[in-house]
C-alpha cells in the first residue's frame, strides 16, 4: 500500500515524465488541497525557451487561478526533485504549508542542499519539508535522461568526426 505522500508523488512522476517524452529534464510536480490534487505541472524550459517555464512555477500558477487567490495556505506541494532558488522562493510566497520532494539535487536545490529557504527564519514565512518519498524512482528517471542524453551527444559527436 502507498501512504498518501507517496500517491501524490506518483502523480508528480507522471507529470516528469511528459517532461521526459519532450526531452526535458524530467521533473514534475502537483499540488494538493483537501486532500485533491488542484494542478499539476512539469519542466518545459527548453520547449517553452524560458527560464520561468519550470515545473513547480508552472504548478502555482494553476494552483492560484484554481483557488482564485495568489495565497496557498493549506496546500501541499509534490515535486520530484528539490526547488531550486527561484521556485523555493516563490513557495515561500505563494504560503504553501508543505513540500514533499524526491531526490535531492546538491548541485541546485535550495531546500536544504545549498541553501535552505524554505526554512529560514528571517522570512515571514517558513515551509515544512518532508524528502526522499519515493526517492529511487525519481532519482533514476534523471539519472536515465543525463545517460542517454550524453550518449546522444557521444553520438553525434562521431558523426562530425566520421
Ligand atoms: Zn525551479
Amino acid at each position: 500500500m502507498l501512504t498518501k505522500d507517496e500517491k501524490f508523488m506518483k502523480e508528480a512522476v507522471k507529470q516528469a515524465k511528459k517532461a521526459y517524452a519532450l526531452g526535458e529534464v524530467p521533473i514534475g510536480c502537483v499540488i494538493a488541497y483537501e486532500g485533491k490534487i488542484i494542478a499539476r505541472g512539469y519542466n518545459r524550459r527548453t520547449v517553452d525557451k524560458n527560464t520561468l517555464a519550470h515545473a513547480e512555477l508552472s504548478a502555482i500558477k494553476k494552483a492560484s487561478k484554481k483557488m482564485g487567490d495568489w495565497r496557498l495556505e493549506g496546500c501541499t506541494m509534490y515535486v520530484t526533485l528539490e526547488p531550486c532558488q527561484m521556485c523555493s522562493g516563490a513557495i515561500v510566497q505563494s504560503r504553501i504549508d508543505r513540500v514533499v520532494i524526491g531526490c535531492m539535487n546538491p548541485k541546485a536545490g535550495c531546500a536544504g542542499s545549498i541553501l535552505n529557504l524554505l526554512q529560514m527564519a528571517q522570512f515571514n514565512h517558513q515551509v515544512e519539508i518532508e524528502k526522499g518519498i519515493l526517492e529511487e524512482e525519481c532519482s533514476q528517471m534523471l539519472k536515465l535522461f543525463f545517460k542517454e542524453l550524453r550518449q546522444k551527444k557521444k553520438r553525434e559527436k562521431e558523426q562530425e568526426n566520421k
